[in-house]
């Protein structure tokens, strides 16, 4: 027998920013030193108005990272000591403690078969205390925000979006991150969107959010310059502001297309396992266009599986290690009770979703999963 050399197919790969971008990065890092334009200059306020073009919204602010973004906008829709805020289990621990940070009182509740913040069991969270709905787009979908919103207006609170995973996803025609009051991304590297480091923006229609924004990323601040109230430093950086405005343009309806493309092989190859449960396929949901963020499975026997692919050289990634944010012991979440996200986080994984993935190993990826569950 010939030896073969084994197929390994990362999670995600990092190399990604020299491999698709080391053009774009060199020139942009040689011409900002150039210019010693290191601080909200040009290049950020051009970015942030393309982000704001293309979700026609009429802010968008840049911050250092989408957790500072979630505070900053909580904080600029007024959050107050105590307040609670409904928010999804099954998210990254930063949605949660972004609430506390404010002073805040998180309050994680179900997710749904689709992942989501579960719609039906909002109303039976809100307690006299509440006032704001946290809505999170994961993996680059976005919620039913029909039903959110209509819950928001009955019961009249704010509704601030979690969209670090979701820039471009939409549902009904509309996109993630403009439903609400405020809503954050994330340029986190492997984030749809990536950047070199930390990054992040806050958007929202509102004159008087923008305003409070503003001041709250940058020492407090108004746009002349002026203090006009407490605030901290949570800019980001123009260089950063430079590459990821020249990815944005030259590249990210490539990125969309080909992450749909891979969801929709992965459908076509996978789509017959009676094991899976897949997420809706590109296309498949006139009410949603999803932007596959991150490409989140159900599997049966899902620690097996995730310990064969790795035996075999397929990355996987399980989600905030596999641990929704009331199940973390030392955060005192010990009352609240979630038997269907517990069953979830037995569950779900992420199977490799990125720009660097090939046809072919996408194919290896299936194959390798079919051959663990059919032999
Ligand atoms: C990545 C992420 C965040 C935090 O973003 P940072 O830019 O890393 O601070 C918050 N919420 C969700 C759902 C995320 O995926």
């Amino acid at each position: 027998m010939s030896e073969v050399m084994v197929r390994q197919v990362p999670f995600f790969n990092y190399k990604i920013f020299n491999d698709r971008y080391s053009n774009i990065i060199l020139e942009e890092t040689r011409r900002v030193i150039q210019e010693g334009a290191f601080i909200m200059q040009k290049d950020m306020l051009l970015f942030e108005q393309r982000i704001a073009q293309y979700l026609n919204v009429k802010h968008a602010l840049s911050v250092a990272n989408c957790t500072d973004g979630l505070i900053i906008a909580l904080q600029a829709c007024g959050i107050q000591p105590g307040d609670e805020v409904i928010l999804p289990s099954h998210t990254f621990i930063a949605t949660a403690a972004s609430v506390q940070m404010t002073g805040g009182v998180p309050v994680p509740i179900e997710c749904g078969a689709d992942h989501m913040i579960d719609v039906t069991k909002i109303e039976a969270s809100i307690t006299d205390k509440t006032r704001f709905i946290m809505p999170v787009q994961l993996n680059g979908r976005t919620c039913n925000m029909d039903a959110i919103q209509a819950i928001a207006e009955k019961h009249q609170l704010t509704i601030v979006e979690d969209a670090a995973q979701a820039l471009g996803s939409e549902f009904n025609g509309k996109k993630a991150g403009t439903f609400g009051s405020a809503a954050a991304f994330s340029f986190y590297p492997a984030k749809i969107l990536g950047c070199l480091g930390d990054g992040g923006i806050v958007v929202t229609n509102d004159d008087a959010i923008a305003d409070k924004v503003y001041e709250l990323r940058d020492h407090g601040r108004n746009r002349s310059g002026e203090v006009v109230s407490w605030g901290g430093n949570s800019r980001l950086d123009n260089l950063q502001a430079a590459i990821l405005g020249r990815i944005f343009v030259e590249d990210y309806e490539n990125i969309v297309r080909r992450r749909r493309e891979i969801a929709s092989l992965y459908q076509s190859h996978l789509g017959d396992l009676s094991q899976l449960v897949l997420p809706p396929a590109p296309g498949s949901e006139p009410d949603h266009f999803d932007v596959f963020q991150n490409y989140e499975i159900e599997a049966d026997n899902r620690d097996a599986l995730a310990a064969f692919l790795k035996k075999n050289s397929v990355g996987t990634l399980i989600q905030w290690g596999g641990q929704a944010v009331h199940q973390h012991k030392s955060l005192g979440f010990d009352n609240v009770n979630l038997p269907f996200t517990d069953h979830m986080t037995t569950r779900y994984v992420m199977l490799p979703m990125n720009m660097s993935i090939i046809d072919d190993e996408v194919e290896h990826v299936s194959d390798m999963i079919k051959q663990f569950y059919q032999g």
